[in-house]
């Protein structure tokens, strides 16, 4: 299923193999468009060209061979100024299309070509990458074992993500799931991973409130945003993920760890299917071309944790989808949830129940990341979902009588509480220490004792309050990862001095 049949230097193989052939080896290789539609050029003459070669148009601009015909190939064009017309000459390069990558990308907003959209200058890059790379393949793997933090109570005790994952990020339209991604970009300002935001057929103003969002709470000096806009000509949206992998895998290759968010790919799903439709390839189902599973599978398969031979480093993959009135069985979220690791799925009715982060528990999964994630988070958060599971079915099986029985009801007490800390504002990511005294509290029942209502003020002041009064124990859990006895009592002991702290307000309010 990965393109391993390629080895990596297969491009400079055929080329030599070429170039041994050629009657005059010093001749380019010239073609002619025969016709121009809708930013795509069939070019007659260059039967050579592999899949994804560069060309150039005589009159100026570049476009790549996006399909290969027995008469022609389709060139999509990468600038949607390019004023070109039929009869032109094109000129193969001889090159793949390609990148640049490297440090100087860090803090900018580019174009999927690496040119500046924040009005700075260019960025000093001295390297080059194709956009299309072979997938490591799986001796080149090593198993996922560091986590990925995102912050969010929810996706860390529940369904933990780990340092070379691929997780999709799906729901229906505006319930937050850009949201979620940006969150867990902007938590790793606590830590050393690169974060690499992809737009993909995004309005303009979501990407300016993505990357408004990043500069103000995260590290933007560690995060590359690569846009190609709704407004961004087909072909330069086409490329926007095989870019941003390719930055990330730079990265990754220098034995970093790396986030790549792509937002989304239902969306360059829909660039795909229009590029096939307009080269005339056979529509399938749902009326997309019969590679676009192919397509994404290349494309995630680049996420991956390298062996230590090869550095170690990591790439993590957050791909968005979108659904339609929750249809996870459409054709793209079905194909993107058997691609990926594991799925995060928002609801809509949570979302507008002001449940948010909306993620629904039943349907979500991390297949991998559960033996990344730290012993202390473990331990702590083993019954939460089966007790949230329970309390919903008790929820709904109660909601029209009343609860007389004593074990039904302290059932529901610890049910609400865990549906209050599973919510989450944005921009307000917990550390480990946070999340594991707020799981470790609620295992010992210590909020059951205390109004629901106190939870947000709890959560909100918990980090500096754990730092002030259970400094060690902070210490020891973030140096170790694992929870001892004496730690876990501190934590809680000190959670619970702030909660009493908190409660008497509320309770005059009348909260329960
Ligand atoms: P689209 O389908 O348009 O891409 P989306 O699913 O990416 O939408 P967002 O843009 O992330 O959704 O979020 C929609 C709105 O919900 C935003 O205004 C955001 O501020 C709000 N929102 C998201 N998550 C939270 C949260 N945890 N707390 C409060 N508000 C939130
Ligand atoms: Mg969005």
């Amino acid at each position: 299923m990965t393109d391993r049949a390629l080895p990596p230097d297969w491009l400079e193989t055929r080329r030599a193999r070429l170039a041994k052939t050629k009657l005059a080896p010093e001749a380019e290789a010239v073609g002619r468009i025969t016709h121009l539609a809708d930013g795509i050029a069939q070019v007659a003459g260059l039967p050579e060209a592999p899949l994804g070669a560069l060309l150039r148009f005589e009159g100026g601009g570049y476009a790549f061979a996006h399909s290969l015909g027995r008469e022609a190939i389709d060139a999509v064009f990468l600038d949607a100024a390019t004023s070109v017309s039929v009869g032109e000459r094109v000129t193969d390069t001889g090159d793949v299309l390609r990148v640049p990558v490297g440090e100087a990308l860090l803090g900018r907003v580019i174009d999927p070509l690496g040119r500046p959209l924040d009005n700075g200058p260019m960025p000093e890059t001295t390297e080059r990458m194709p956009v299309e790379r072979p997938a490591p393949a799986i001796i080149e793997r090593d198993l996922v074992s560091a986590p990925l933090e995102t912050g969010l109570l929810v996706v860390d005790s529940l369904f933990a993500l780990g340092r070379g994952q691929r997780e999709l990020i799906v729901g229906d339209r505006s319930t937050g799931k850009t949201s979620l991604a940006v969150d867990a970009i902007i938590n790793q300002k606590n830590s050393d991973v690169i974060c690499v935001y992809v737009a993909v057929g995004q309005r303009a103003t979501a990407v300016e409130r993505v990357v408004a969002a990043v500069r103000e709470h995260g590290a933007p000096e560690r995060c590359i945003f690569v846009v190609g806009s709704a407004a961004a000509p087909p072909g330069l949206q086409w490329i926007a993920p095989f870019a941003g992998m390719t930055m990330a895998e730079y990265f990754r290759d220098k034995g970093q760890d790396a986030l790549i968010v792509i937002d989304d790919l239902t969306l360059h799903a829909a660039t795909h299917r229009e590029l096939a439709l307009l080269t005339r390839e056979p529509p399938g189902r749902e009326a997309y071309p019969g590679d676009v599973f192919y397509l994404h599978a290349r494309l995630l398969e680049r996420a991956a944790k390298l062996s230590p031979e090869l550095g170690g480093g990591s790439l993590t993959a957050l791909p968005i989808a979108q659904t339609d009135a929750g249809n996870l069985s459409a054709y793209i979220p079905t194909n993107l949830i058997s691609i990926t690791d594991g799925q995060i799925v928002l609801d809509t009715h949570l979302f507008s129940a002001n449940h948010r982060p909306a993620v629904d528990v039943g349907l979500s999964v991390s297949r991998v990341g559960g033996k990344a994630q730290k012993p202390a988070l473990r331990t702590v958060s083993g019954r939460v979902r089966l007790d949230y599971a329970q309390f919903q079915e008790l929820e709904m099986f109660t909601r029209f009588g009343g609860i007389s029985n004593a074990r039904v009801k302290a059932q529901i007490a610890r049910g609400e509480r865990i549906r209050a800390l599973l919510a989450q504002p944005r921009y307000s990511g917990l550390r480990l220490a946070d999340q594991v005294a707020l799981l470790a509290a609620l295992a010992d029942g210590v909020l059951d004792g205390f109004p629901v209502s106190i939870i947000p003020d709890l959560r909100a002041r918990l980090a500096g309050w754990l730092d002030a009064h259970a400094g060690e124990a902070v210490a020891e859990l973030a140096q170790s990862g694992e929870l001892s006895d004496e730690t876990r009592a501190a934590l809680v002991a000190a959670l619970k001095t702030l909660a009493e702290d908190l409660a008497p307000a509320s309770d005059t309010e009348g909260a329960s």
